[in-house]
């Protein structure tokens, strides 16, 4: 009776990570048992084949006790064992590599133990890998978000050492080597962070919806919909002076990112709409881009950024140096300068200032006291890891690596975390191994910013480009990084046609309530909305946790009290699933 109540959506025995290895022949045995079967149930005739299977998958076709019984042991026992079980029979007492985090640092350091006797669990809260530095190609239209993200399993699930899991680490236990992983503990012998690094308001939290930071996908969609509902608004004002406000842009930030982002919604705003909309005036189009220091991209060689102020001048950005912005609402921001307040009336805001570590390194200095910058990176060892704890490393823009020639810490770009993370798998892989092991030499491919079509500026080892060729490098550099053929072969083309034809290949507007089609009733939940009782955007997960629940309810006999949702009865639902 315990084991029918039992929730079959955790894993059968939950302290099993404390005893990992002690349960390893007892488990080996359990899943020989359950193979065996499985393999019976197949040599089944096929009608009472199809009924074991229809008892184990539809819950409502299990009538007895006894059958409700065994098909949640075997329900179990195989969650139980997805986590447990190694990828393959010869990893089944390999060390156990934890990767948190799969952006460039993880999935290369991932990438680097494929030929190594180690089993990998990859954990990131998104199944995905996101080619940030093209965030702004989306946010603008060029590209869609299949261009920019690969699913991980696709990058790494192949890789017969490597299990990939979705969720969100939350806390560490370093003196127990555990992590918490989807709310419960998770044992490890190496662990990479490689959590990364989100944006910042500088304590000017609210400020966020305002003004849309681009760390995300989502970030990046919002500040579409933002950029394209401004231009059909203003087709439809007649009035000159909301046209001019609608099509007025402040970009908070002179870093690659907010230099690119005035270059593209420049390009945008300007050229790829003019035939398309008839009432714009694409000279009402106003782009600020803000910056509290004197010059832009600061970390490239002065030229550079007279290169760069130039080009964007050229496309009608304005460009206002030692501003800070002060307050902000809705349509207004205000920013102090050396000549007093200015104050300007924008429809949209676009934030690209702050970069902030992910908090999981703050957790960690909390459990062992290890020592964090002032930006609050973890600070490393010259082979990344913690001073006494060497089971962990911490890579990308979680860390603040200082064992360079110039004693600077390694720049919070893609080129670092992705050599960052192929040295500390190759260095796990060399322990494991016994191999020698090697040291991590740095090297710097430079950098670059792209401005406009064909415009971009590159420094790359002290050679300095711009214009055409630097557009060329630039497209040469992130098409090599980029981490999937087929997102690399898309991208071309897109950028092709958008080069000849000056079109943009994304421009829909999705996501809005009142775009419903074929609904009388107005206030019809949207699927995405926030509020009422579908599932909302605060809580996409809101319909499968339902179903889950329900389910886990028809397992364990409680059918008291079916919750009622937005679609109709859980009995409803059964009957769908059946
Ligand atoms: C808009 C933008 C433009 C950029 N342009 C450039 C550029 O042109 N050139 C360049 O070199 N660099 C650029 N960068 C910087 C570059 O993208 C980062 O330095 C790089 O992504 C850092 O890699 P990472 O592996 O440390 O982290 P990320 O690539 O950010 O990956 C971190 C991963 O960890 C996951 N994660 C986070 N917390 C948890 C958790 N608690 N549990 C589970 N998973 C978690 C995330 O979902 C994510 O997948 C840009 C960044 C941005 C935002």
């Amino acid at each position: 009776m315990a084991e029918a109540n039992r929730d079959p959506f955790r894993p059968a025995n939950d302290r099993y990570d404390e005893n990992r290895l002690a349960l390893r022949p007892a488990a080996g045995r359990l899943q020989i048992a359950l193979n065996r079967a499985h393999h019976n149930a197949h040599a089944l005739h096929p009608d009472q084949f199809r009924s074991f299977k229809a008892k184990r998958s539809f819950p409502n076709n299990v009538h007895t006790l006894r059958d409700r019984t065994v098909a949640t042991g075997l329900m179990a026992a195989e969650h139980f064992f997805l986590e447990l079980e190694p990828p393959e029979e010869r990893l089944r007492d390999a060390p156990h590599v934890v990767i948190v985090g799969g952006g460039f640092a993880g999935v290369r350091a991932c990438k680097a133990l494929a030929k190594a006797d180690v089993r990998i669990t990859l954990i990131d809260k998104r199944n995905f890998n996101l080619f940030q530095p093209l965030l702004y190609q989306v946010a603008t239209g060029l590209v869609s978000r299949g261009d920019v993200a690969t699913p991980l399993r696709q990058l790494v699930g192949k890789q017969s050492n490597v299990q990939v899991l979705l969720g969100e680490v939350t806390n560490l236990k370093p003196e127990s080597k555990q992590i918490i992983f989807n709310s419960r503990a998770y044992s490890y012998d190496h662990l990479v962070l490689a959590t990364g690094s989100g944006s910042t308001f500088f304590g000017h939290e609210q400020w966020r919806t305002f003004a849309p930071p681009m760390k995300i996908l989502e970030h990046a969609e919002e500040i579409r919909r933002r950029l394209l509902m401004a231009i059909e608004q203003a087709e439809q004002s007649p009035d000159p002076a909301a046209r001019k406000f609608l099509q007025t842009v402040v970009i908070v930030g002179g870093g690659p990112t907010g230099c690119e982002m005035a270059g593209a919604v420049s390009e945008l705003m300007r050229n790829a709409m003019r035939r398309e909309f008839k009432q714009l005036n694409t000279e009402d189009t106003r782009i600020v881009l803000v910056d509290p220091g004197d010059r832009l991209l600061k970390a490239m060689p002065e030229s550079l950024s007279k290169a760069a102020q130039s080009s964007l001048e050229k496309l009608g950005v304005e460009v206002q140096f030692k501003a800070r912005v002060q307050t902000m609402q809705p349509g207004e921001v205000t920013m102090s300068t050396p000549e007093g307040d200015l104050l300007i009336q924008a429809a949209t805001v676009i934030w690209t200032a702050g970069v902030r570590p992910s908090h999981l390194g703050r957790k960690l200095a909390e459990a062992i006291d290890c020592e964090l910058d002032r930006a609050g990176r973890v600070v490393v060892e010259p082979d990344f890891s913690i001073k006494s704890h060497p089971e962990i490393r911490v890579v990308g823009d979680l860390c603040s690596y200082r064992h360079t020639s110039s004693g600077n810490p390694l720049p919070g770009m893609a080129g670092p975390a992705t050599q960052a993370g192929g040295f500390v798998g190759k260095d796990i892989g060399a322990i494991v191994a016994q191999t020698p092991r090697p040291n991590f030499n740095w090297f710097d491919f430079g950098s670059m910013a792209v401005l406009d079509r064909v415009d971009a500026v590159a420094d790359l080892r002290g050679l300095k480009f711009s214009g055409g060729i630097g557009w060329i490098l630039w497209a040469l550099a992130h098409l090599a990084f980029m981490p999937e053929r087929e997102n690399r072969l898309t991208l071309l083309i897109k950028w092709i046609f958008a080069v000849t034809s000056q079109q943009r290949a994304s421009m829909l507007l999705t996501g809005m309530p009142s775009q419903h089609i074929g609904l009388d009733a107005p206030d019809a939940p949207f699927p995405m909305q926030s509020g009422g009782t579908g599932p909302s955007i605060s809580a996409p997960d809101a319909a499968l946790k339902a179903a889950m629940e329900y389910y886990s309810n028809q397992v364990s006999g409680h059918q008291d009290h079916p919750a009622e949702t937005s679609e109709g009865s859980t009995d409803d639902s059964a009957a769908a699933m059946r």
